[in-house]
């Protein structure tokens, strides 16, 4: 009796799992009004993937790109898969920061999810344009996808966001080996944050200490890495 019901909740989730995923696939990417900031629903996560996919989708010409949200049986945040032109957003991933983040007030909780979601996907979408494209990337790919999350996320504070969020899971969580492709947390965190303060030094000025000398050479930073981007995508 008991395998029964095991055996049942397994199918039931299995469903669901199916469900969703069919439903992010097949659903047109038609949004209209969805911001990052809105207070939607937290178990509308594709909406966020939707609205991410169509920003994108309207910089730069993309088709036959599969998008999907579902549990990975890794501990990543996402990956793209060359061999089916597919970006998959782990599932299991954005429930661990959303246990993090869960003690943010609604407002910068939502935000901070969103932030995050979107730079998982654009993330993925530089690993799929450097597939599809076979961009001569000079130095590591990891970084420089993570780059490309960062430029496509400066509007509406959404990188800002992404970093103020980022930097609480920096001392809580065990970090990236440094024989690793990725970065370390902290040197993701600065990367970024330098492209932050290169960007709008005016805004971000409180984050001048925290880069220490490396502040004054931001602004060189975010000039030289936005154009080889831009000009990559051209
Ligand atoms: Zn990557």
């Amino acid at each position: 009796m008991i395998f029964m019901k095991i055996i049942m909740i397994v199918l039931v989730a299995a469903m669901i799992t199916i469900a969703y995923n069919q439903t992010l696939v097949n659903k047109e990417f038609s949004h209209k009004s969805l911001l990052p900031y809105s207070n939607i629903d937290r178990d509308e996560d594709d909406a966020i993937v939707t609205y991410g996919v169509k920003k994108i989708s309207s910089k730069y010409n993309i088709t036959n790109v599969t998008i999907k949200v579902k549990d990975c049986n890794e501990s990543i945040a996402g990956k793209y898969v060359p061999t089916s032109k597919s970006i998959i957003i782990c599932k299991n991933f954005i429930n661990y920061i959303k246990y993090y983040y869960k003690y943010l007030k609604l407002e910068d909780y939502n935000k901070s999810v969103n932030a995050t979601i979107l730079f998982i996907l654009y993330h993925e979408y530089a690993h799929m344009f450097d597939d599809l494209y076979d961009l001569p990337i000079v130095g590591n790919e990891e970084i420089a996808a993570d780059q490309f999350a960062a430029l496509n996320l400066l509007d509406d504070y959404m990188l800002y966001n992404y970093l103020e969020a980022y930097k609480q899971l920096i001392d809580d969580t065990s970090d990236i080996p440094a024989w690793d492709e990725h970065p370390t947390y902290r040197q993701h965190y600065y990367n970024l944050l330098c492209l932050l303060y290169g960007y709008d030094s005016d805004t971000y000025s409180k984050f001048k200490g925290e880069l220490h000398d490396r502040a004054e050479r931001c602004d060189y930073e975010y000039n030289s890495i936005s154009t080889a981007w831009s000009e990559l995508l051209d």
